[in-house]
């Protein structure tokens, strides 16, 4: 089946211009709720990575000299092209992954924050500085990287993109973009943007196409830095190519959260979370806490109160703004959730809802929102990625043990506590091995800066300006 508007792009966005690619091949893009083929785009080969990276190469030896407030007009521009494409950049999105407005909202009013932020930060970069020691005098230089590959997932593709391509950009770094396989089309119009904000040909470039484009990106003797956003098993390879060649690389990557419920816990904040922290976009987000670990006399009332939560979504098509919860991005990560439902109930877990496949809609990837209770740890829905929409409910009796299970996976990216008493959440946040977390699931400044640990994230996790630089120190006697 094929969507009536369907877009078919046999171009890649390379100095400063729409070039036919040299591949022939395609990458389709399929709209999970339709089940309709919305798009396609190259899949760009090694010749395609190969001009892209030699229009990021040449066009750095001049951008590298622009000013810090030169490139802050650009980025400025640049958000503000985002902000005009706002709604046709949405409306694409949610055509393409499958994403209730709600979130894509939050995506591309993310990124275009993202952008000005850089703006501001750029205007302000302190480029060199002398320093007295040891009878020297040294003029200490931030100078960018180079040439920065910046590969990005599909959940939230216009932020992620943002944080890598912004603060790359922002150091004074050109840029050879990958976005996601599902989700490309909308990067076409990211590369209006930048060509309105008159940014210089080469400085930013885009290549579609899945995995092998991905890796040929990474591989390139050319590019000097790598930004991945991705799953942990993308990340080993791309962190083990990236170490053959000693090239600098920031990851982030999967994650297990985990939500902790002390024995003051107002519930109502609790369920108030579910939304936006527990299963945004349907559980598929990094930082999703569906994970949640209760005190043993609370866990009945609080299993009851997700429940009620969780039945009360709007849940179906995307695309009505009413919409909380859609479908899951493919049929192929469905069939990966399916088989960790399954295997929550072959391990004993206790099923309070869902289970299995949304059967009320024909067509669509849709997996009924699925609770369960009475997890332990030795599960494997309590401690591997599902991606997808399920939370599981763990019973602890003593807080030592609540911070034992919080840590009991191998990643560490994101979490939440709640307390009525702040200062009590805050100690107990301070014995969790996570990089992130959130009190009562209040969000401070959306724009965080986190140290991740094990398998969430390489090389500190997010991006900032300094990431892109390295400091080159001129001694004088
Ligand atoms: P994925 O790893 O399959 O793909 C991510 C991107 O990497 C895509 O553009 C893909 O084409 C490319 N890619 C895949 N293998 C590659 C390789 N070997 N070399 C180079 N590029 C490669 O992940 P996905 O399914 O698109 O995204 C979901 C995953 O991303 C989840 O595990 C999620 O937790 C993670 N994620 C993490 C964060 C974070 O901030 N930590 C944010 C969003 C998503």
């Amino acid at each position: 089946m094929t969507d009536q508007n369907k877009i078919d792009r046999s171009d890649i966005f390379v100095g400063g211009k729409f070039l036919d690619a040299d591949s022939k091949a395609r990458v389709e893009a399929v709209n999970p709720a339709t089940e309709q083929v919305v798009g396609s785009v190259p899949d760009s080969s090694e010749t395609d990575i190969d001009r892209a990276v030699a229009a990021a190469q040449e066009a750095f030896r001049s951008w590298r000299h622009t000013t810090g407030q030169e490139r802050a007009q650009i980025l400025a521009a640049v958000a503000d092209g985002i902000a005009v494409r706002a709604e046709e950049i949405k409306a694409l999105l949610t055509r393409q992954n499958g994403a209730p407005r709600w979130w894509v909202e939050q995506d591309v009013g993310l990124a275009e924050m993202v952008y000005r932020q850089a703006a501001g930060e750029a205007a302000e970069l302190e480029e060199e500085r002398i320093v007295e020691a040891m009878g020297h005098r040294t003029l200490l230089r931030n100078e960018p990287i180079g040439v920065v590959g910046a590969i990005a997932p599909w959940n939230s593709p216009q932020v992620l993109l943002a944080f890598k391509v912004a603060n790359a950009l922002a150091a004074g770094c050109t840029v050879v973009a990958k976005p996601s396989p599902e989700t490309s089309l909308d990067t076409y119009l990211l590369a209006e943007a930048m060509i309105e904000a008159g940014i210089p040909n080469g400085v930013m470039n885009i290549v579609t196409g899945g995995r092998t484009a991905g890796a040929a990106v990474v591989k390139h003797p050319g590019v000097n830095k790598i930004s991945f956003t991705g799953s942990t098993a993308s990340g080993i390879s791309v962190a083990t190519e990236c170490a053959k060649a000693l090239k600098p690389l920031t990851a982030e990557l999967g994650g297990k959260s985990a939500a902790v419920l002390l024995d003051d816990a107002n519930i109502e904040d609790f369920v108030a979370s579910i939304q936006r922290e527990c299963l945004p976009f349907s559980g598929q987000a990094c930082f999703s806490t569906t994970r949640v670990m209760v005190p043993r006399p609370m866990h009945d009332d609080v299993v009851e109160a997700a429940a009620q939560q969780l039945e009360s979504f709007k849940f179906g098509d995307p695309a009505d703004p009413e919409t909380i919860m859609g479908p899951i991005v493919s049929d192929r990560q469905r069939e990966r959730v399916e088989m960790y439902l399954k295997s929550g109930i072959d391990q004993g877990a206790g099923l309070v809802m869902g289970g299995g496949r949304a059967d009320r809609f024909d067509t669509g990837y849709y997996i009924a929102p699925t609770i369960f209770r009475d997890v332990d740890a030795n599960m494997r829905i309590f401690a591997e990625e599902i991606f997808g929409p399920v939370m599981t409910f763990t019973a602890y009796d003593t807080e030592e043990e609540a911070i034992a299970l919080h840590d009991a996976t191998e990643y560490g990216l994101s979490g939440s506590v709640f307390s009525r008493d702040l200062e009590r959440a805050t100690e107990f946040a301070r014995h969790l091995d996570t990089g992130q977390l959130l009190l009562n699931a209040q969000r401070g400044v959306p724009y965080v800066v986190r140290d991740m640990y094990n398998k969430s994230a390489v090389g500190g996790g997010v991006d900032r300006i300094a990431g892109f630089q390295q400091t080159k120190g001129i001694s004088q006697p």
